[in-house]
């Protein structure tokens, strides 16, 4: 399997499965005491939405469809992410987070990369009138405390891989400068090439990262990325908020309009924000050094494979 360095496990079979499962359900229970300590409020997920996250232009996905579905007369779509929620929610509410399911149909090679599901749980967070560094900050006081309070769980030794050590602050690139050094697929390399997570910025994507006003053709958003080639832990931006910029860049996008009315509506009252989210299964694999994403979930949704159930 491509992706991480990963390890052959000691156990095997059910005793593995039951590790991981332990190791995630204390993973969960540490995101939602330091969000709680940090002053979020949790909101519930929301699973059917009139608009949702287009996921590109990305070159990180490779989205097949998203799914939609008539209720009463409506048109529903299947949440990619709550990006767009969690825009109005901030708005209304302040520093909020969700644990949200997101539904993303990628295509079946992306089973190669060990690290694409196309059902997975995010932490979602956004944070009103905030700059990119104090989401990075955030983020890297999330891991450190992270590879503290799990330092000593049990799966570590039954699953004979080292427990965490996050050192942060941690090394910021460009795209521009890792494009330059590993070419386009700079993902991998330069995952493989770190000892510790680090931050990439500026990435040409969806319209909601914001375009940095001095310098067109420049955004100010982030991806963190774990090292030992497990690529992508984390993206998050600063938010585009202009309602005319938004409706430049959704034509730009080549977006079908349509699906973004009821985001359009409320476009007029957004207000500046920043935050990110990150997959749970993408962060119990790289504690565990897992060799696929799908290994830590009891019911594996690996893009091209028949579910169990
Ligand atoms: N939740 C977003 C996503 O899935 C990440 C972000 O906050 O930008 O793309
Ligand atoms: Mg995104």
């Amino acid at each position: 399997m491509k992706g991480g360095e990963a390890r052959e496990p000691r156990i095997v079979g059910d005793e593995r499965r039951r590790a991981y499962l332990d190791l995630l359900s204390d993973v969960i229970y540490e995101t939602e005491s330091f969000f709680h300590e940090e002053g979020f409020l949790q909101l519930l997920p929301v699973m059917l939405g009139r608009s949702t996250d287009p996921l590109g232009p990305d070159p990180g996905s490779s989205v097949v469809k998203t799914v939609e579905i008539d209720y009463l007369g409506q048109r529903f779509y299947l949440m990619n992410s709550m990006i767009l929620h969690k825009q109005l929610a901030v708005r209304d509410i302040g520093k909020i987070w969700i644990l949200s399911p997101n539904v993303r149909l990628e295509r079946p090679e992306r089973a190669a990369s060990g690290k694409h599901l196309f059902e997975f749980t995010q932490a979602d967070f956004e944070i009103p009138n905030a700059a990119g560094d104090e989401v990075r900050a955030l983020v890297e006081r999330f891991f450190a405390r992270l590879g503290s309070r799990l330092r000593g769980h049990p799966a570590f030794r039954s699953l004979d891989v080292p427990p965490p050590s996050f050192s942060p602050p941690w090394a910021t690139y460009t795209t521009h400068e890792l494009e330059a050094r590993y070419g386009p697929s700079w993902e991998e390399p330069a995952s493989r090439a770190e000892r510790q997570p680090f931050w990439v910025t500026c990435h040409r994507r969806e319209f909601y990262d914001r375009e940095d006003p001095e310098r067109p053709g420049h955004y100010r958003n982030y991806d963190l990325v774990y090292p030992a080639g497990f690529g992508e832990a984390l993206s998050g931006a600063e938010r585009e908020w202009d309602p005319a910029r938004i409706r430049t860049r959704i034509g730009r996008d080549g977006i079908p309009p349509a699906a973004y009315e009821a985001y359009l509506e409320q476009a007029d009252h957004l207000v500046p924000s920043a935050g990110a989210g990150f997959g749970i299964e993408r962060l119990v694999r790289f504690l565990v050094r897992a060799p696929h994403v799908g290994d830590v979930q009891l019911f594996r949704r690996v893009p091209g494979e028949t579910p169990s159930l």
